[in-house]
């Protein structure tokens, strides 16, 4: 069981959302929060809900984890707050575009795979020094089942996903000797501002079973505590990820079909 009290956790993408949730998750469970985003204001307002429910003082990092200057800021603010470093870096920033590849215009797609896995790279780089002098930390990755089911619309995004689950798993290789544990989640739909920033059609996915945000969090920090390496929220995900695995030509022809149907 890993303790996450006064365990100092960085989140990224804590201004809304998964990263919103979770941080309140982590701070009923007292740990020391750093919330990391670009919104000020948002981190503001999370800031004072987490003080006034369960106390303690969050550090807000305003930061864009797509600019490197920017992430390197935010490094130097955490270090003069936290010289001992990170013990726990839940890599959850993130941004989707939903567009035809072929009409998707390309400087949002960069700006996806600058956000989704240059970001995700920067920030772990940024704090695995020191939880490698000291032997321990957790490293929490927030892919998608878009990074294990290709789907239509979202081509650059998911590639990315996919890109961030065998980052996880090469790293769990390489880190886990060395005292740090890794954790990959992928979450099915959830419903969050993120459908709406990457332009999906309202209403599209509507008659999808969904997790929510406040769900998906609870779980991610019950794997922290277990010691997971891989979390798979949504039951109708962890089925289609199974089927896809273990018979890839049925998968197919049932998912070109329930695409039909969704629209
Ligand atoms: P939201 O849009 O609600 O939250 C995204 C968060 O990422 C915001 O806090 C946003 O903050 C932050 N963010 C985006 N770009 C940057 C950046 N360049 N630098 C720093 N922070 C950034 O989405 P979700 O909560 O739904 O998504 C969280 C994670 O979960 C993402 O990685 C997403 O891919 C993944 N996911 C989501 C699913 C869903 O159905 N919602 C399903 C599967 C995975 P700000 O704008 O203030 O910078």
């Amino acid at each position: 069981m890993y303790d996450l009290e006064n365990k100092v956790v960085l989140v990224t993408g804590a201004s809304s959302g998964i990263g919103w949730c979770l941080a309140l998750e982590l701070a009923a469970c007292d740990a020391q929060l750093i919330l990391l985003a670009r919104r000020q204001q948002r981190l503001e307002d999370l800031h004072h809900e987490i003080v006034v429910k369960h106390g303690g003082d969050p550090v807000v990092v305003v930061a864009d984890v797509a600019d490197a200057n920017s992430v390197r800021e935010g490094e130097k603010k955490i270090a003069e707050k936290f010289p001992d470093g990170v013990d726990v870096l839940i890599n959850n920033a993130g941004r989707g575009l939903h567009s035809a590849f072929a009409e998707a215009d390309s400087q949002q797609l960069s700006a996806i795979v600058e956000t989704n896995l240059t970001g995700v790279i920067r920030c772990t780089q940024a704090v695995l020094p020191k939880m490698i002098a000291r032997g321990d930390g957790c490293l929490v990755f927030i892919s998608s089942v878009l990074g294990e089911l290709p789907a239509p619309n979202n081509a650059v995004y998911g590639a990315t996903k996919f890109a961030i689950s065998g980052l996880a798993e090469s790293l769990e290789y390489e880190l886990t000797p060395r005292g740090i544990s890794v954790l990959l989640v992928e979450p099915g739909l959830v419903p969050t501002e993120f459908a709406q920033i990457s332009g999906t059609p309202p209403g599209k996915y509507n008659r999808l079973p969904h997790t929510t945000p406040k769900q998906v969090a609870r779980r991610i920090v019950a794997a922290i505590v277990h010691g997971l390496r891989r979390l798979i929220p949504d039951r109708l995900a962890q089925i289609g990820i199974l089927w896809r695995r273990f018979s890839p030509r049925t998968w197919r022809v049932f998912y070109r079909n329930a695409l039909k149907r969704v629209g």
